[in-house]
């Protein structure tokens, strides 16, 4: 049952063959027995999750179900979570018990999911390894030796080893998409502006996007379900007709245009990685699709105007941690100044310090023009890329990742070699657009490789559909590092 998709684990809640209190206490069970080796949840809080599954299962009872009610999910411990200690993975917030609800938190709550505990993550979503995390590194269950990507690490991990059977995730510039790959899950990162921002910690408002990481794709739009809708609490959330993003899961892709960048399959992408994404591309060729080359110029541009936004964004939203209202304060300083200063210094980690710097130097007087100004520019040429590519082809794919998931410790003190992991993703984020990564094989060492599906704006449904006809015909998503029984 720990394997089970959500369709089954509904259906069995439906048919009361199971209740909810049992279901989460089973998933409480294997994350309270592997996550001193793992690392996935900062927080368990069994009381309250099986508080909430009793509160389901009565829903349940009086007829009141929706698609998700009952069922256990993970949520990354950046969505402001009422009651629940709130960290981001940062010490800063290591005393924050959130006094209300992210919009995120609140859906699932309506829909009378259960929380089964809040994820780990790299500090301040700033990280692909989430080694960054106060908290200490992940694990990944494929292999304990290795990261689980990041800054989802925590809940990638959760859903990898069966702790939770889906968990939401948020990504900035690859952080659903990078850790899915890397421990061999499926995860989406929706439109920009599709679910609300409200209540998620902010890195870089322009980019950040929650979406949800699951074991298929199946799984992903019941989620996405839930997740999705207007908000006005969030000035960036878009107004549009719900939609249910399961209705053309079963299509079939007969006549599909995959649009492959030449700029993809070049030097920096490992060996293993290619074989494994070329014969998923193979595999859609005999499920109809056919392929077409597509450019992306400006892609290559897209690390370096990366890490002049992100950190610019991040330099503005983060000065709210001051020591004052809430979060860490240093236990002695002088005055106030001293008191912002120490605060600071002893609250944020050495990762969320080198993006405050940055980003606090491009945005200054006499750099902001040369750093700022021309990243928003080379900003819109690489979107303007897709939207040339997407007249061309209904899909993008590529890999997600240029490497199989690397060892603890491997890239922590190469700041540059850590970026350059998503190198692939973080176009994506730059422009708006909707990306997932699936399970697609494995690569060196045994370790999963991911494949990147990008679509235009709004085609989450049609993405999903690409995803799960592959599911239909492959059972990387179902496999499993460690077995159930221990
Ligand atoms: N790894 C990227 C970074 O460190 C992206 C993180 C994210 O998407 N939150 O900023």
């Amino acid at each position: 049952m720990l394997n089970f998709g959500l369709t089954q684990l509904s259906a069995l809640l439906a048919a009361k063959k199971i209740s909810s209190a049992e279901l989460t206490g089973e998933f409480l069970e294997r994350s309270k027995s592997l996550n001193p080796d793992y690392n996935a949840f900062i927080t368990l809080n069994e009381e309250t999750s099986l508080a909430q599954a009793r509160a389901a299962d009565a829903m349940i009872a009086a007829g009141q179900a929706h698609a998700l009610t009952g069922i256990p999910i993970a949520q990354k411990d950046i969505f402001c979570t009422k009651g629940w200690l709130t960290t981001c993975g940062s010490r800063m917030l290591s005393n924050f018990i959130s006094p209300y609800d992210a919009h995120v938190i609140e859906r699932f709550n309506a829909a009378g999911a259960v929380n089964i505990g809040k994820t780990n993550m790299d500090e301040f979503a700033m990280g692909s390894s989430n080694e960054t995390s106060f908290y200490g590194p992940v694990r990944n269950p494929w292999d304990s030796t290795a990261v689980p990507g990041g800054s989802s690490g925590g809940s990638a991990c959760a859903v990898a080893a069966r702790m939770a059977p889906a968990a939401t995730g948020t990504d900035t510039g690859g952080s659903i998409r990078q850790p899915a790959a890397l421990c061999g899950i499926s995860g989406l990162k929706p439109t920009y502006g599709l679910v609300s921002r409200y209540g998620m910690i902010a890195f870089a408002s322009s980019l950040d996007q929650a979406g949800p990481m699951a074991k298929s794709a199946e799984d992903l739009a019941l989620m996405l379900n839930v997740m999705t809708g207007f908000d006005a609490r969030d000035s960036t959330s878009l107004e549009r007709e719900p939609e249910d993003y399961t209705r053309d899961l079963e299509k079939p892709l007969e006549g599909l245009r995959i649009g492959l960048p030449k700029e993809y399959f070049v030097k920096e992408i490992n060996d293993d990685v290619a074989r494994a994404v070329e014969a998923a591309i193979a595999e859609y060729r005999k499920l109809g699709a056919r392929t077409v080359e597509v450019s992306l110029p400006s892609t290559k541009l897209s690390v370096p105007v990366y890490y002049v936004l992100a950190p610019a964004e991040a330099s503005s939203n983060l000065s709210r941690f001051d020591g004052v209202r809430y979060g860490y304060r240093a236990p002695e300083y002088t005055d106030l100044n001293d008191m912002y200063r120490k605060s600071r210094a002893q609250g944020f980690g050495a990762e969320v310090k080198r993006r405050i710097l940055i980003g606090t130097y491009v945005l200054s007087h006499g750099y902001y023009d040369a750093y700022y100004i021309q990243a928003q520019k080379l900003r819109r040429l690489i979107a303007q890329d897709f939207i040339e590519a997407f007249k061309q082809c209904d899909i993008i794919m590529g890999p997600t990742s240029p490497t199989v998931a690397f060892n603890l410790g491997e890239k922590s003190s190469d700041p540059v070699q850590m970026y350059l992991s998503d190198a692939y993703t973080i176009a994506v984020n730059l422009a708006g657009l909707p990306a997932m990564s699936i399970p697609a094989g494995f690569g060196n060492q045994n370790r999963p490789v991911g494949l990147h599906i990008i679509g235009n704006y709004f085609a989450e449904a049609q993405m999903l559909n690409v995803a799960h006809q592959y599911q239909r015909a492959t059972d990387w998503h179902v496999r499993m590092p460690i077995p159930l029984e221990t």
